[in-house]
């Protein structure tokens, strides 16, 4: 391998490539675009460009694309080569200013939830200069944003930098009224983890249900599960390592951090974690990590399923949402400081986000809201569908301290008073301990662990920086008008532990007792997709969203009925694979593997009359009964989705997916299942799970 330094960020038209690049003014009005957010003036993006270029063709490239991700959950691409015919009927390579910026894009293949019959059906996309430009292939990737023309967000890009700027916003004034003068900007920064499946791709490709829908429809347990615990950090398998090699020296390559890669608690899962950036930053990375993923694995004779639950009974798979917020000058607002006056702060910045996670509870449910995620939440394996907040024993004492007014130590029986007393460091395996709490302080950040696997990590995201963004607001208003600023402090922290409280939990989330105590709580318990997405369009969230214009109502409306109609789709696709799979290979399987039972037994009796066939008409009786009653559970499953079609209103359609259909499918999947434990290895139409869990070496 390269010099590793040298490898790393060498397809990223970084910064110190445009340092080295771009002539001196050009340079600096582009950092000062980047850096302020201001506008990129035209000649600027010319010679941006033509530099971007060269590089480009100079590392390989001969095409290029506006990167962006629409609301669907994968990322999309328009490829252009950089060709331009010239007068004498040659070419020269070029690459134009307004190319870079701006891209005209045909909206009408994404989905925009209504958005597209207001407006045209065309949309733009336009560069994001705060993302760096990469190769991918033979193409120059250009991070963009995608809208409307009438200027409507139509992707995940889009909201998550207006959520960025409305907590830049509210922060910078909470930071004021604490002397932070050298400090001109807030950023939130973020760590996502990954999890993933490998399994061989001759036995993946052999299983409909895992070609067309990500995750598996049929499949008994296998003897050996995940009981042992010995996959989780186990020793790596050979081919499993190359891939993670290879994977590592493509993400450098892209500037992206990845720093750890280990094996999770099932078996064939595995997990990389990077090393945080930026949130818009580490949004297009955590993107770029699962395409990657994706594709190498193919090179290497398997495939990365990035599904929730790929495996009934098996852990399924998430994402863990490590969010801070940083200033410019490097300070992280959620560490504790070293002096009283730090640590006041550091409270504060704490509460804006307790209060955030209590008050909008809902939409941080909703952020992590899919059909695939509906598998894992609240199933003993994932957090549950219930949000909660743990903050650690010691964090714990030292607000509810706070709240009474009382000693918070108990041998020096200190009152704990904001802005006068320092706070102790938290020591990281104090606060981590809970893994069941799906958000979760971990010494210097939070921990979202209730993400799926699959999502883009931007919806959490712009959740967590708006809803944050309106703590600081409303704790700017009072504030900035207080005449005793140090106990109007004191108070205000005081007041949110006290009204917040409630969504503290440090027991273990998994326990039924807890989602029994939440209710009485007054928690929400939204437990499945369809239960959660109404609150999208509440009048408390669509006021949230639009008060720091991070959504219009139009937008708010449009991502509802997305989100509800992909919800409808999938499970739909589910019910249409299981039921070809059913009646094409499982039935016909069952079905000749009983003749041939019945074949043996006609042998065995004109061989010697009378003979007793115990094993063979056992099985035949059993397995006849099984396939009788899977075969009417597939009619009436088919009779089930043959409703849909009458059913207009996009809500109830969603929940006929989930109240009826889901559960005529698991009707079929039980038997089928059944099925499989009786019949002949040799018979069985599909790799068995053990195939798929065990067969990577
Ligand atoms: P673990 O969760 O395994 O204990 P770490 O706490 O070191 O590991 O980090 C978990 C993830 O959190 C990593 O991706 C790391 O980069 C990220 N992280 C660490 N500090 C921050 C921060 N200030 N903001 C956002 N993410 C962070
Ligand atoms: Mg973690």
């Amino acid at each position: 391998m390269e010099n590793l330094t040298e490898l790393f960020g060498s397809k990223v038209f970084n910064d110190s490539t445009m340092k080295k690049r771009l002539p001196k003014e050009t340079y600096k009005a582009l950092q000062k675009t980047i850096k302020d957010g201001k506008h990129l003036d035209i000649n600027i993006a010319h010679v941006v460009a033509n530099s971007m270029k060269d590089w480009a063709i100079e590392n390989g490239a001969t095409h290029f694309t506006h990167w962006f991700q629409p609301m669907t959950g994968i990322t999309a691409e328009k490829h252009d080569s950089f060709i331009s015919p010239t007068d004498d009927g040659n070419i020269i390579m070029e690459f134009s200013g307004k190319e870079l910026v701006q891209g005209e894009s045909d909206a009408s293949s994404f989905p925009s939830g209504g958005l597209r019959a207001t407006f045209e059906a065309r949309g733009y996309t336009a560069w994001d200069p705060t993302s760096y430009a990469f190769i991918k292939g033979n193409t120059l990737c250009i991070p963009t944003a995608f809208c409307s023309y009438g200027g409507e967000a139509l992707d995940k890009k889009t909201p998550l930098l207006r959520s960025m700027e409305a907590i830049n916003k509210q922060a910078m004034r909470v930071l004021k009224l604490f002397g932070n003068s050298d400090v001109t900007s807030v950023k939130t920064t973020v760590g996502a983890e990954q999890e993933y499946f490998l399994v061989d791709k001759d036995m993946h490709d052999k299983r409909p249900d895992l070609v067309f829908t990500g995750r598996t429809l049929f499949g008994a347990m296998p003897p050996k599960g995940q009981e042992l615990d010995d996959h989780y950090f186990g020793t790596i398998k050979s081919k499993v390592a190359g891939f993670m090699k290879e994977l590592d020296e493509e993400l450098w390559k892209l500037g992206v951090l990845a720093k750890t890669e280990h094996n999770e608690a099932a078996p064939a899962q595995h997990e990389l974690a990077p090393i945080f950036s930026t949130t818009n930053i580490a949004t297009d990375h955590n993107q770029i990590t699962m395409e990657l993923m994706q594709r190498i694995a193919k090179k290497h004779g398997m495939v990365c399923l990035l599904h929730e639950k790929p495996f009934e009974g098996v852990n399924g798979s998430g994402k863990h949402n490590n969010w801070s917020i940083t200033t410019n000058t490097g300070k992280n607002l959620l560490d504790p400081g070293e002096t009283p006056h730090e640590n006041a702060q550091f409270l504060l910045f704490l509460c804006s986000v307790i209060k955030a996670v209590d008050d909008y509870q809902d939409m941080l449910r909703i952020s992590v809201a899919s059909a695939g995620n509906d598998h894992r939440l609240g199933a003993n394996e994932a957090p549950p569908a219930v949000v909660s907040m743990f903050l650690g024993e010691e964090l714990s004492e030292i607000l509810e301290s706070i709240e009474k007014d009382e000693g918070y130590d108990a041998k020096e029986k200190t009152i704990m008073k904001v802005g006068v007393h320092v706070l102790p460091r938290f020591a990281k395996d104090t606060t981590d301990r809970n893994r069941t709490s799906p958000f979760a302080f971990t010494g210097n950040k939070f921990e979202f662990r209730a993400l799926g696997s699959s999502a883009s990590i931007s919806g959490p995201n712009v959740v967590l920086n708006t809803s944050v963004a309106e703590s600081l607001k409303q704790f700017a208003d009072e504030l900035e008008g207080a005449e005793d600023f140090d106990y109007a402090l004191h108070e205000l922290i005081k007041k949110t532990i006290r009204e917040h409280k409630r969504i503290f939990f440090s027991g273990n989330g998994y326990d039924d007792a807890w989602i029994a105590e939440a209710e009485e709580r007054g928690l929400l318990n939204l437990r499945t997709t369809p239960d959660c997405l109404p609150y999208y369009v509440s009048e408390k969230n669509i006021k949230l969203f639009t008060d720091h214009k991070v959504f219009t109502e139009t937008e708010m409306r449009a991502r509802y009925e997305i989100n509800l109609e992909n919800y409808s789709k999938i499970i739909n696709i589910e019910a249409l694979t299981m039921m070809d799979m059913a009646k094409k290979d499982i039935l016909p399987a069952a079905s000749a593997f009983i003749k041939q039972l019945s074949d043996t037994v006609v042998a065995k009796k004109s061989a010697v009359s009378g003979i007793a066939c115990t094993y063979e008409e056992d099985l035949i009786s059993r397995l006849t009964a099984l396939v009788n009653s899977m075969y009417s559970d597939v009619q009436a499953l088919d009779n089930e989705l043959s409703k849909t079609s009458d059913i207009e209103d996009a809500q109830k359609l969603a929940e006929f997916y989930k109240d009826v259909i889901i559960e005529r499918m698991s009707k079929v999947r039980s038997s089928a299942d059944e099925i499989e434990t009786m019949t002949d290895r040799g018979c069985w139409p599909y790799p068995s799970y053990a195939d798929l869990l065990f067969g990577v070496r």
